[in-house]
């Protein structure tokens, strides 16, 4: 088994390429903070991910690489907030979803996609919550303000964060 820290993966997430962790986290198994994957499920995304994005370290930082305290502050960095889709726009994203989500068989995020899209849009003790999210939408269960879907949609594998670039990808799904 190889074992990745959730913590780091998650911390690295924005050097990966588009569906990357997503792909980890459908081939693995969560077990506290650890994340635990075969050797030949490992391969397997290492050969459909070749490219792994690093930039190089900038020289002139030197601030500590330990030092998360900028996660700390649980408020929503202050933007322009753009207007909430109209309700028919809704209604389509939501039937377009839909769609997409039945033609694929109706399957759900594995857990650690769903911790992990979770804590992308609604943060948590440690972690802000995306700019885009509103807790008070629908019913004060919260929803994005950008598609103006509810959090149901992180449910669905084959959904995708319309920010751009997303902060969360649809989870591959096996061809049929
Ligand atoms: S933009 Fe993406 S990460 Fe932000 S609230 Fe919407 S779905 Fe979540």
């Amino acid at each position: 088994m190889i074992r990745f820290r959730y913590q780091d993966l998650i911390q690295q997430a924005p050097l990966r390429p588009p569906g990357y962790l997503e792909a980890v986290f459908a081939s693995s198994i969560r077990r506290g903070q650890d994340v635990l994957m075969t050797a030949d499920a490992y391969r397997a995304i290492r050969d459909q991910f070749p490219i792994f994005l690093s930039p190089p370290p900038d020289p002139s930082d030197k601030s500590d690489p330990s030092d998360r305290s900028d996660m700390l502050d649980p408020s929503p960095p202050s933007h322009e907030a753009p207007p909430l889709p109209t309700w028919d726009t809704m209604i389509a994203n939501a039937a377009t979803e839909s769609v997409k989500w039945a033609a694929r068989g109706f399957p759900l995020a594995p857990k650690a996609a769903l911790e992990f899209r979770r804590l992308q849009c609604l943060g948590d003790a440690t972690t802000a919550p995306c700019e885009h999210w509103r807790p008070k939408l629908w019913l004060r269960t919260g929803g994005c303000e950008l598609c103006g879907c509810s959090r149901a949609k992180l449910w669905l594998a084959t959904t995708q964060c319309p920010a751009k670039p997303p902060r969360w990808h649809a989870i591959p799904q096996p061809k049929t």
